[in-house]
């Protein structure tokens, strides 16, 4: 990886360049964009990329620049004491887990946009849990796959019908933040799974997350046939066939390939179903080895974690038995049970003996089963209560560990700023102290204003900004898509977002019930409101398409004057602008079907305000003033109904309290009760919502049992 241009004196910029600790230390970023402040833009804030193009004179004149020197050897020495530091959290109050890492599956993994290889909120969650694992000290090694196409770009467009049009774009790899790992006699293929009657090479990216290590697999290696070369191409392929294939390579080849590495796990945390036949694999490790399969399946229990993420029985992955059989009759004996009583692991009451169900695997093989949100507990316990027909539904043994997110990547750098004038240069390492929070009460009303002001000033010169781009790009671009696209954001109007993948349970239209009501809201002359939409659909959704198609209507009529917004291809980038940029955070989900959610905690640490239905983290999440809650918790009868209460309330909520509230100044023009509230959401959610804190939950209820099972084995 060495770039041998790079002069002696800053030649670490390469090796700062290659681990993504930099894209959550705001220091590290400046010091990229000080480098070549054009070249850091047209990257895409890619430091890999920025040093492959930077010009050698750039780079012998920043060696020489006194202030560049001095930014990057504090850059490098906070670098250094975070890599090494030895006084961390697990260090000291969880030394059992430190004696071997923890292996973390995952289908998906954003760590940052230049790495696109995910599509949404489980993908967030896995990056998240990568970054936190290196600021606590906890020894974490990740597996997932190299999408070299990753997940699909949205692009919107007038013709025929406002329709989202889909395009992959090739990643170069010598642009990522990915190193190649070859096995240990010098070969590109690590590790070799069988797929039907093809034996597939697996080649491996190293991918440095402070200290945290992922390896991303990639069956694109010469050796294998062409039709093989493309299975690990693209996230979230709709065909089937496909889908299994991919999760055979990740969850046995991934055990594979981190023994082929020589990494040797204490704990197994398995990241959603897709990834379950991770532990199929330890299993037949362990029978090869002499174990009777029995006795195999409890050691194998005994150190697994499995998280489910999926509240709906139609949402969890599932498999056909003709599919499994192509691939698992072999497979099965060598488990040391017979074919039958292997198919019984995948068995679940909702699909008779037709399918496989990966969950009902995964939650039968991990001895430690997790939920994401205290209410998804509830609702998982009841839906798997049957593979535990002799308890009541309390006891299912399924626990739930809320999830959280990783404050120095959410943050906007304004805000972190903020927080180090007002709460203490050290508040990011004490974000989860709860009294750390009360002193943002001291803070003048006026300041917090001011920095929310210009967070959403930067939103819509962002927006501004790549309409700009397009207008450039391409000719004859119509005004109505213009508008759509925000060409008359104002950044002093009362901003909401509803930004969120597209799918129907989310109900993207809901706020479109009462057509007229909602145009009385919008072009209030004196008190508007503008709204802000983002999210894909995926690809195979047609439901999920039509409903995008519905709203991307309504933003290009006249009717709503460009207040109405939908932002394209939502991304990471474009989720911090957001999350951080306006006023409101609206999530409308069916009761009972959102499991967590996570971006409406990105929003209440940037001051911006939940309303939401009462569901997923927002169930236990919400104390009565630090957000709203859209209809509260009753049990519809129907959907109907339940639109229909929910858009009132909505609708009522908006009109009677929370306009009111954005446009109730003093005589400086500052809305003291909306900074009251800013104030409640942010001190009640940052320290308990936080990847921090939900990491040592894991560790205390999950890791810690499951190393010690391990460590046991080891010695017995
Ligand atoms: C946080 C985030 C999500 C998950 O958010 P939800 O609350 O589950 O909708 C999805 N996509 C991106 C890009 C995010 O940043």
């Amino acid at each position: 990886m060495t770039n041998g241009r790079i002069p002696e004196r800053i030649s670490r910029l390469d090796e700062l360049a290659t681990n993504l600790w930099w894209s959550w230390h705001d220091e590290a970023r400046q010091l990229f964009r000080s480098l070549d402040y054009p070249l850091w833009r047209l990257s895409g804030h890619n430091p890999v990329k920025e040093l492959r193009e930077v010009s050698s004179d750039t780079l012998e004149k920043a060696a020489s620049d006194l202030s560049f020197l001095n930014q990057y050897d504090s850059v490098m020495s906070a670098f250094d004491t975070d890599m090494t530091e030895s006084d961390t959290w697990i260090n000291r109050n969880c030394p059992e887990v430190l004696s071997g890492p923890a292996a973390y599956f995952s289908m998906e993994y954003a760590i940052h946009n230049s790495l696109p290889i995910y599509a949404g909120g489980l993908g967030i969650l896995a990056g998240d849990i990568c970054k936190e694992a290196s600021q606590l000290g906890l020894p974490l090694v990740a597996v997932g796959f190299m999408y070299p196409e990753g997940y699909f770009h949205q692009h919107l467009c007038m013709n025929p019908n406002y329709c989202q049009e889909e395009s992959y774009q090739q990643l170069t790899f010598a642009e990522a933040p990915i190193i190649r790992v070859s096995s240990p006699d010098g070969e590109p293929s690590v590790a070799t799974v069988q797929l039907d009657d093809v034996t597939l090479s697996l080649g491996v990216w190293q991918v440095q997350v402070g200290r945290t290590d992922i390896y991303l697999l990639d069956t694109n290696l010469e050796e294998n046939p062409p039709q093989y070369r493309e299975l690990s191409a693209r996230l979230y392929v709709a065909d089937r066939e496909l889908r299994l294939q991919q999760e055979i390579l990740l969850g046995i080849g991934g055990v594979r390939v981190l023994r082929a590495l020589d990494i040797n796990p204490l704990v197994w945390h398995a990241n959603e179903g897709h990834t379950a036949f991770m532990m199929l694999e330890r299993v037949r490790e362990e029978v090869a080895g002499g174990t009777p399969f029995t006795e195999a399946l409890k050691r194998v229990q005994a150190t697994t974690v499995f998280t489910t993420h999926t509240p709906v029985l139609a949402g969890h992955d599932v498999f056909s038995i003709p599919q499994i059989e192509r691939y698992f009759v072999d497979y099965g004996k060598s488990l040391g049970i017979s074919y039958e009583t292997f198919l019984q692991f995948g068995y679940h009451e909702s699909s008779g003996n037709q399918a496989f169900n990966m969950t009902a695997l995964a939650l039968r093989m991990a001895g430690q089963r997790c939920s994401v949100s205290r209410l998804h507990g509830k609702v998982t316990r009841k839906m798997w209560h049957g593979l535990w027909p002799e308890v009541s539904e309390e006891q299912v043994p399924i626990a739930h560990v809320t999830n959280g997110i990783h404050v120095p990547s959410w943050v906007a750098p304004e805000l972190h700023y903020f927080f180090e004038r007002h709460l203490g240069k050290d508040w990011v390492n004490r974000h989860d102290e709860t009294q750390l929070w009360e002193r943002l009460w001291d803070v003048p009303d006026e300041e917090l204003w001011a920095a929310r002001l210009q967070l959403k000033r930067k939103l819509v010169g962002s927006i501004r900004e790549r309409m700009r781009r397009r207008w450039l790009e391409e000719d004859e671009v119509p005004w109505k898509q213009m508008m759509a696209m925000g060409a008359l954001l104002d950044p002093e109007t009362l901003t909401i977002a509803f930004v969120r993948r597209f799918t129907e349970y989310k109900r993207p239209t809901l706020i479109f019930r009462d057509i007229e009501r909602l145009e009385r809201i919008i072009n209030n002359e004196f008190y508007p409101v503008q709204i802000i939409f983002a999210g894909k659909s995926h690809p195979a959704d047609l439901p999920s398409k039509a409903l995008l198609h519905q709203v991307y209507t309504m933003a290009t009529t006249r009717q709503f004057r460009g207040r109405i917004v939908f932002v394209e291809d939502y991304d990471m980038h474009m989720a911090r602008y957001l999350v951080q940029g306006v006023d409101v955070w609206l999530n409308t989900p069916r009761r009972l079907r959102e499991a967590c959610g996570t971006s409406g905690m990105k929003a209440s640490l940037n001051g911006v305000i939940h309303l939401s239905v009462r569901d997923g983290w927002w169930h236990e999440g919400y104390n009565g003033a630090n957000g709203w809650v859209i209809g509260d918790d009753y049990s519809p009868s129907s959907p109907e109904e339940e639109d229909r209460i929910d858009a009132e309330e909505l609708y009522r909520l908006l009109e009677e309290k929370i306009v009111p509230l954005y446009y109730s100044r003093d005589r400086r023009g500052i809305p003291n009760d909306w900074i009251s509230m800013v104030k409640e959401a942010i001190s009640s959610v940052v320290p308990v919502y936080s990847a921090s804190r939900m990491l040592k939950e894991y560790t205390k209820q999950m890791y810690r049992p499951a190393a010690q099972a391990s460590r046991h084995q080891r010695l017995g």
